[in-house]
Order: C-alpha cells, then sequence, then structure tokens
C-alpha cells in the first residue's frame, strides 16, 4: 500500500508537471511572487508556476529588484538589454548581437540563446540555415544532410508597440529560463533549436513608455502624459512598413533575417483578451506558399488545445486579423519562405491590475469555443504567463520537431525557385523605356534591399506582343524570393463580400511608384541574355555643357530627385518651363528646370555637376533660354503640422522629406494659433491626414485635461521631449488658429490639407463650392485607384503624362464634391435622393447609346456666338453664387467607374468616379490644395509625391497656363 501510494505520488506529480525534472532546484521566492501576482489559478500554467535556479546565472529578480510581471513596474531598455548581457556573461548559452541602431540612435539586440554545443557551431548552423534558403545549390544528398544535422532558429520579438508592454519583459524570463532549466521541455528547446530573442523592437518609443508610465505612478494617476510619440515617426504603423522599408528598425530586423533565416518569426503584441493566435479570419494573402498557410494554422491549432488543456480560458486563432497585407513586420520572415506570425494577449496600462472587460470577444463563436469571460481583474503577470506559456509551447513544437520545419523551410525555398514551371509567372520586366529611370531603379533597390536578385537585359527582347529593350530589369521567379517579388509586384484583387479588410488591400509597387512593370507567363523571358546586377543599381548623373551654354536644361519626369535638386542648390536661380519644348531634338516636358549662368554664382557649373551625380539627374547646356514662357522657383520654406493627440500619419510624411533631403519646420497646431502672422515664415503649410480623430471641432478644441500634459525631457522623463517638446500639450488649433491659417493663404501662403484634414478648410468657409460626400455604398479601404489630370497646365501636374491614368492611394474618404451643388451643402447621395441620378437616364438603347427625348429635335444647331448677360443683372445673378466657383481648378480627376481600380478593394465605385482627386482652390493671394488621396503614404506612394512637391515648389505660381483668373484679383 505504502509502496502503491508513493508511485502513485511520483506519477501524478510528473502528470501535473509534465515538463519538469525532478532534478531542478527551484528558486522558491520567486514562484511565490507568481503565484502572488496572478490574479487567477487558471492564468498559470506548470510552463511558467515556477523559475530554476542555475549557480552564476542571475534571475530577473537579482539583476532588476524585481520578478518579470511584477505589478507597476516597467524597465527601461538599458536594463532590459543588460539583463540580457549579464546573462551572456554569465553563461555560454548566451549570446548578445547589435542588430544597429534606431532612428533616435539606441541600439537594438538579438539574443542567441542554445545549448553549448550549439552556441560553440553557432556560425556553422547560420551558414547550414543560409544553404537551405537558397536550394539552387544544393543537390539531395546535400539537402539531406543540411536538414539531419540542422538547428532551426525561432525568433521572438517584442515592444514593437509602445503602449503593449508585457513582451519586453516577459522576454527576460524567458531567456532565463531557457539558459537555467532543466527540465525535459527547456532541454529539448535547448538542444534543438536556436532561440533568437529581440526584446524591443521599438527601443526609442519604449523607453518613452516607461517614462510616461513612470511619471503617472509618481503623480498617482492624477497626471497621466500621453504617449504622443512612439517611435521618431510613426505610432502603430512601424507595424505596416514591412514594404516600403522606411525606419530604421524595419530594415535591421530585415537584415538580420537575411543574415540569420530563422524559420519562424513569432512577434508579441497586446490589445484583444486572453491569448489570440494568428491565424486569420481570410481572405489570405494568396501569394503566400500554401505550406506557410498551414503553419500558421497547425501552430495555432497547438498553442489552443496545449493551453486550453491546462485550463486557460479565452486562447483562440481566427475571428480578428485578416490575413490579408503583407506590411507587418513578420513579413521580414515570411518574404523569405519563412514561416511569420504574432501573438496578441490581453494587455492593458503599462503595468496595472485593472478588472478589464472583454467586449465582443467575450462571446463564443465558431473559432472560440473557451472564450474569455466578459469582465476580469488582470494583472500584467497573466500577460507575463500567457505569452510565455504559448512560446514554450511553439518553441517545444519546432524544437522536437526540428527537421519537419527544416525540410519545410527547404520545400518553400524550392516551391519559389520553381515558380515559373508551376504557378507562375516567369518573371517580371521592367521596361527601359527611359522615362522614369530614377523611380524605376528605386524600385529595384527597394526589391534588393528585399533580398530579391534583378537581372538586366543584355540584348532587346521580344515576348509575345511585348518588346523590351536592352537594360531592361527582369525579376525572373526562379529565384528563392520570387513569392517576396511576386507579391509587391502583382495586382491585388479583394472581393467586396469577403470579411471587412484589417488595413490596406493594394499594395502593388509598380503603380505606386508610377513605374510601368510587366508580369510575364512565358518561360521565354528566361532565355534571353541578361546579367544578373549588383545591388544597389546607381543611375549616374551628367551635365552635358556645349560650347556657348548660356542655360542648363533638366528634364521634369516626375520624379522626387529634382526636387531634392532645387533644394541641394539653395542659392542658385531656377526657372520652370511653363509648357514642354523642344531643344536639338531633345524634348523637354512642362515644369523642367531652368538654370541660366546669368545670375547665378560662378561656380555654378561645378556645384550642379555634384549635385546631378548625386541625385541621377542630366542637365543639358543650352545656348540660350528656350522660347517657353518661365517662372522662378525658389525653396519654399515648408511646414508639416501635427497636432498632440495623433502623430500617426505625420510621420509619413517627415519621413519622406527627410529621404528627399527637403527641409521643412514640424510645427504644432498650438504654434499655428499662436503665430498670427504664418505667412512671414512660412510659404506651406501641410496638413498631413490622421489630425481629425472625431469630428473637426475637436481637432480645432484641442485636448482639455484638467491639468497640465508636458512633453519635455526631464530628469523623470530623460526619453520625452522628441522629435518636439511642449511644456504643456494641451489646447488644439482653437479659433484663433483657424483664422490664422486663413490669413496666411490670403497673404499669399500655399496651404495642404491632406485627406480627413480636408474637412478642416471646408467645414470653416476657407471655400464655398467644395462639400464633402459620405456616399454609404462606396467601399474603398486602402485602396490604389487611378487617376487622370484633369487641368493639363497647372504646375501641380508637371512632370506627368497628360494622356496616362496616374496610380494613386485613396483610403475610405474623403470624397470631395464640387460646383453648384456642393456649394448648397448637397452632396451625389443627397441628389440621388432628391431624383437626379447619375449617369444615363432610363430610357432606349444600349447603355452608352445616347438618351432620346420625345416630342422635340434630336439635337439643335449652334448659330453664332452668345451675347451673355451684361453689366448689373451680371452682378445681382453672381450675388448668389459661390465666390470660388469659377476659380477653383480639379486637376486630378479619378477614372470612370469602369477604369477606376488598379489594385486592392472597391466596391461601388460608381460614388468616387469622375469626383476630384486634387483640388486647386484659390484664395486671396494663396491657394488651398486639396489632396483626396494621400501622396505619402507610408514610403509607398512614391510616384504621387511629385504633385505635392510641385504644387510647393511652384507656389507662387500656381495659376500659371490657367486661363482663369486668380480669386480676389
Ligand atoms: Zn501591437
Amino acid at each position: 500500500m505504502k509502496r502503491f501510494s508513493l508511485l502513485f505520488v511520483i506519477l501524478f506529480l510528473s502528470f501535473l508537471g509534465a515538463g519538469r525534472a525532478g532534478a531542478e532546484d527551484l528558486d522558491q521566492p520567486y514562484a511565490a511572487k507568481i503565484s502572488e501576482y496572478t490574479s487567477e489559478k487558471f492564468f498559470l500554467t506548470e510552463l511558467v508556476d515556477h523559475l530554476p535556479r542555475a549557480k552564476g546565472v542571475p534571475t530577473p529578480l537579482e539583476y532588476l529588484g524585481h520578478i518579470v510581471g511584477a505589478p507597476d513596474i516597467l524597465d527601461y531598455s538599458r536594463d532590459i538589454h543588460g539583463y540580457m548581457r549579464a546573462l551572456a556573461k554569465a553563461s555560454p548559452r548566451v549570446q548578445v548581437f547589435t542588430m544597429g541602431p534606431t532612428d533616435q540612435g539606441k541600439e537594438m539586440i538579438l539574443v542567441a540563446v542554445s545549448s553549448e554545443a550549439n552556441m560553440a557551431r553557432l556560425g556553422e548552423i547560420r551558414e547550414s540555415l543560409r544553404q537551405l534558403a537558397d536550394p539552387r545549390k544544393l543537390n539531395e544528398a546535400q539537402a539531406d544532410k543540411l536538414v539531419l544535422n540542422g538547428i532551426p532558429a525561432y525568433w521572438l520579438t517584442g515592444g514593437l508597440h509602445s503602449r503593449e508592454n508585457g513582451s519586453p519583459e516577459m522576454l527576460m524570463e524567458l531567456a532565463y529560463r531557457i539558459v537555467a532549466g532543466e527540465s525535459d521541455w527547456i532541454r529539448s528547446i535547448r538542444s534543438n533549436a536556436v532561440v533568437l530573442i529581440t526584446p524591443i523592437l521599438e527601443v526609442d518609443g519604449w523607453d518613452r513608455a516607461v517614462d510616461a508610465y513612470r511619471y503617472g505612478k509618481a503623480h498617482k494617476g492624477k497626471q497621466l502624459i500621453h504617449l504622443a510619440y512612439w517611435g521618431n515617426y510613426v505610432m502603430h504603423d512601424n507595424n505596416r512598413d514591412v514594404i516600403g522599408m522606411g525606419l530604421k528598425l524595419s530594415r535591421n530586423v530585415l537584415n538580420t533575417y537575411l543574415q540569420w533565416h530563422p524559420q519562424v518569426l513569432h512577434d508579441l503584441h497586446e490589445s484583444i483578451p486572453f491569448l489570440y493566435i494568428s491565424a486569420g479570419t481570410g481572405p489570405y494573402n494568396a501569394w503566400l506558399d500554401p505550406i506557410t498557410i498551414n503553419e500558421w494554422e497547425e501552430m495555432a491549432a497547438i498553442e489552443v488545445t496545449e493551453l486550453t488543456r491546462r485550463g486557460i480560458p479565452g486562447v483562440w486563432a481566427h475571428g480578428f486579423w485578416d490575413g490579408w497585407a503583407p506590411t507587418y513586420i513578420e513579413y521580414a520572415a515570411i518574404f523569405h519562405n519563412s514561416l511569420g506570425r504574432f501573438y496578441e494577449t490581453f494587455g492593458g496600462i503599462g503595468a496595472d491590475t485593472q478588472v478589464r472587460a472583454s467586449g465582443d470577444q467575450s462571446k463564443r463563436a465558431w473559432y472560440r469555443p473557451n472564450p474569455p469571460f466578459e469582465t476580469i481583474r488582470w494583472s500584467f503577470r497573466n500577460n507575463i504567463n500567457l505569452q510565455q506559456s504559448g512560446v514554450l509551447v511553439a518553441l517545444k513544437q519546432v524544437a522536437d520537431n526540428r527537421q519537419k520545419y527544416l525540410r519545410q523551410f527547404l520545400l518553400k525555398s524550392r516551391r519559389s525557385v520553381a515558380k515559373p514551371g508551376n504557378e507562375g509567372p516567369a518573371a517580371y520586366v521592367i521596361a527601359a523605356d527611359g522615362k522614369r529611370p530614377l523611380a524605376a531603379a528605386n524600385l529595384v533597390n527597394l526589391l534588393f534591399s528585399h533580398g530579391v536578385e534583378i537581372h538586366q537585359l543584355e540584348k532587346e527582347a521580344e515576348i509575345g506582343v511585348d518588346k523590351f529593350a536592352a537594360g531592361s530589369y527582369v525579376i525572373r521567379m526562379d529565384q528563392p524570393y520570387s513569392r517576396c517579388a511576386d507579391m509587391l509586384l502583382d495586382i491585388q484583387y479583394y472581393n467586396p463580400k469577403d470579411p471587412k479588410p484589417y488595413d490596406d488591400t493594394g499594395w502593388t509597387l509598380g503603380p505606386l511608384f508610377n513605374v510601368k512593370t510587366a508580369r510575364i507567363t512565358s518561360a521565354a523571358i528566361l532565355e534571353q541574355p541578361m546579367k544578373r546586377l549588383p545591388a544597389p543599381v546607381r543611375i549616374s548623373g551628367s551635365l552635358e555643357k556645349a560650347p556657348g551654354t548660356t542655360v542648363f536644361a533638366v528634364n521634369h519626369r516626375a520624379e522626387n530627385e529634382l526636387f531634392s535638386l532645387r533644394y541641394a542648390l539653395r542659392d542658385i536661380r531656377m526657372r520652370a518651363a511653363e509648357k514642354g519644348f523642344s531643344v536639338e531634338g531633345k524634348r523637354f516636358n512642362a515644369g523642367s528646370l531652368l538654370i541660366p549662368l546669368k545670375g547665378n554664382p560662378a561656380d555654378l557649373p561645378r556645384r550642379l555637376e555634384k549635385a546631378l551625380q548625386k541625385f541621377g539627374l542630366a542637365a543639358i547646356g543650352l545656348a540660350a533660354m528656350p522660347d517657353v514662357a518661365s517662372h522662378e522657383v525658389d525653396c519654399p520654406r515648408i511646414a508639416i503640422a501635427h497636432s498632440w493627440t495623433y502623430t500617426q500619419d505625420d510621420g509619413w510624411f517627415r519621413l519622406a522629406f527627410e529621404q528627399l533631403e527637403i527641409p521643412y519646420a514640424y510645427v504644432s497646431l498650438q504654434d499655428i494659433r499662436d503665430t498670427p502672422d504664418l505667412r512671414r515664415k512660412y510659404d506651406c503649410i501641410i496638413l498631413p491626414p490622421g489630425l481629425i480623430v472625431g469630428n473637426v471641432q475637436r481637432l480645432v478644441n484641442g485636448i482639455t485635461a484638467g491639468y497640465p500634459i508636458p512633453w519635455q525631457k526631464t530628469a523623470a522623463t530623460p526619453n520625452l521631449g522628441s522629435p518636439v517638446s511642449s511644456a504643456d500639450i494641451r489646447g488644439g488649433l482653437e479659433l484663433q488658429g483657424v483664422l490664422n491659417l486663413q490669413r496666411f493663404v490670403a497673404a499669399g501662403g500655399l496651404f495642404i490639407p491632406i485627406a480627413s484634414s480636408c474637412q478642416l478648410p471646408i467645414d470653416y468657409g476657407f471655400v464655398e463650392s467644395l462639400a464633402i460626400g459620405r456616399p454609404k455604398e462606396l467601399q474603398a479601404p486602402g485602396v490604389i485607384l487611378a487617376a487622370t489630370v484633369s487641368d493639363a497646365f497647372s504646375p501641380v501636374v508637371y512632370g506627368y503624362e497628360r494622356d496616362k491614368p496616374l496610380a494613386v492611394y485613396f483610403n475610405r474618404g474623403p470624397v470631395i464634391e464640387t460646383g453648384i451643388a456642393a456649394s448648397m451643402g448637397a452632396t451625389s447621395d443627397d441628389m440621388r435622393e432628391m431624383g437626379d441620378v447619375p449617369g444615363k437616364p432610363s430610357g432606349r438603347g444600349a447603355p452608352r447609346d445616347p438618351d432620346l427625348a420625345q416630342g422635340r429635335p434630336a439635337k439643335v444647331e449652334i448659330k453664332g456666338g452668345g451675347t451673355g448677360m451684361e453689366g448689373d443683372i451680371k452682378e445681382a445673378f453672381d450675388m448668389y453664387l459661390p465666390r470660388d466657383l469659377r476659380t477653383i481648378r480639379v486637376l486630378l480627376r479619378f477614372d470612370a467607374a469602369a477604369k477606376l481600380l488598379v489594385s486592392g478593394l472597391l466596391e461601388n465605385g460608381e460614388a468616387l468616379a469622375n469626383k476630384a482627386a486634387v483640388i486647386d482652390a484659390p484664395l486671396g493671394q494663396g491657394h488651398i490644395l486639396f489632396f483626396a488621396i494621400n501622396p505619402m503614404w507610408r514610403m509607398e506612394t512614391q510616384g504621387s509625391i511629385p504633385l505635392l512637391l510641385n504644387a510647393v515648389l511652384n507656389y507662387r505660381n500656381l495659376q500659371a497656363g490657367s486661363a482663369k483668373p486668380a480669386a480676389g484679383k
């Protein structure tokens, strides 16, 4: 009996602690704190309810003075990174690598944890993963050997979103646990995998979040600092940058991926309860290898099962994010045949314990049979427990099945190489048509940064009906990263009947860069003579100076570098041609720069040549000023406005301006409020989108907290106060600011509201004959649409082809109505309700046949001219018209419904068809330029940036070429 019960006890214990080895020396005080800080027993598992001890290796408690997940405490990056380095110092099982600096110069790190044996041959493991990533050079025996002896790498990343505070803390404890644990569970992970950890992806934002949290605690929760900035540029969109690669953190992640080739990249987020695992709702991205999708499903199913089995409620998958757009950080791995995935655990405010409501996620659904409770007392440690337990399950799964995951990685790489002979296409070609060589090179270089191989045709190639000149770029699909290139260059179709998209629906880079790309299915393209290009592609600039040159001409091809050139030579006088012209057989577009020797410094040719080489532009010396009207273009002073409520979207504008080396002032709405004479300081003020959270009156009224909210660098908040600083961020634009803006325009300034910000000058009466429509049936979320130049003389469209549609980015709205009806506040929707229906009336014939009214001649001949209204009759009539009806110019229009969609989701496009995309509204001596589209979005919309910069450069002459008089003249 006694022996039996002892056996029973042992069996029972080993059942409970499946992962624990009896020999482990445990840290009892640490375990007691874990239990104390966990709000409900069912939020604890046997994987994380204890902490092993290992001689000489510091626990988080020993290093930090508190356990991971202790209430009310967040640690700075220097302590989190410091702890990882302390582990590396104490144990041969850990090494810390630097990934490079953030946008503000802080260090990002990569921690590698594995067994001593694996760490001793880490270089060899990395090399074997690199070889598996490119199977073209492997025969079957070599590949088998690599799989047999290989060790997969699993990369965990935390702290991308600065308001999500669990993962950087959790990853310290996880690293320790893998170093110090001696359970079978941990040993298997250590021996059969390299665990890579980046505790904080957004280091700049993390330290700000810690500052703000500690400030709140120091003021006993009565005064809180609003986390106005996360990274230097953007907030949660740091998880939408992996296509455009604008942020240093994205580049560091991508480069680190390409150095290590981990089989999994697992990014840790916090939002919905209790633990959501990233298998999506669909539609899934259609360019993924189905194996990747199966791995999403399989891994999620294992984690849900394992955690549910342990009694944790509210662990689920599907039913949230869609799986469509490839903009998230884990696509750094997915683009390259690895698995990328994420968690969302229930977060909260910093390390607070709160009673939280689960909302809709507490409902049972087919994908959530065991939902979260409606309300729960939720502790920071709960969050740590769930993240860590899930991750330990995932790590064990990959470690126990290391050969399977390596073989699948190899297989996905092989299937990417086999694309041309299987699903296709064979290649994409960027034709060397000479139209926008710099834009084409920029697109090629972006693909290079993703690891894609690029070739160049050595001779002209004829593929079916297409002819491609020598020098055309070829992106072959028989390469390991073909899937990445295919995903970025192909056209997206998102069925409107599918579940609502989580983010952008179209991202096709060719149209967004205004570069023509051809999708080639014929394998003949692969047989053409071509050479592989080294990265990056550089277009060399040149200055062609014939004897007798008096003026240099730089052609305007709607490429961004032209504007960089203008600002690089600020003291040089330049003019813009108002029409296209030809000299000596060379064609120059309207807007081309004319740079005379006369009136400029004597060293102009030398300096111009240097700048041309830097930006890859060409200038040609002409004997005389061409016979074309022109106007002076100086370097206008630009201000980008920001609110303190939401700084998300203006970051993309700042980033674009900085990459083009065009200076700007970054001014708050309060600065605008407090500067009566804005015109004295600025020439152009840009109001980026995203500033209006709620209705426009809230933007005007601003933040109204009862206590001052500083955003300043102090001893207690050393990480705040950048990129801008304020002693008190309360208030907003206020009516004073609205008036200042109006005065700014009237005094000759250019005001550029973008997308949602167009509401402000419309609602506050800067203009009269514009209105914002809200067509209920239009669905156009984050989509690429076609627009056409509708006012060929405006400087805003300089460099663009007048007869070809331009692809633009549009996100849901605004739909801007123009004309008399708009001035009465009516939109097309209202008109329809009132009886006026757009398009052909119901009547005779086929849809495109002319309509015919009965009982009158079909057509009436016009004889002679009209006399019009004259004198006081006209004046009396005009009194009732909106003052700007005749002066407003629609410069760019969305295309007709049938041609509107380029890439993404569009439903009921009729509501947007032929509506204005860019509008120039003169006011007093100045202009307001309305952008219904967003020309500076996530570094992806490179092809529409010149619309904005043309307006800036020519802000004094926006009437150039217009037959219409300016208002007030
Ligand atoms: Zn997040």
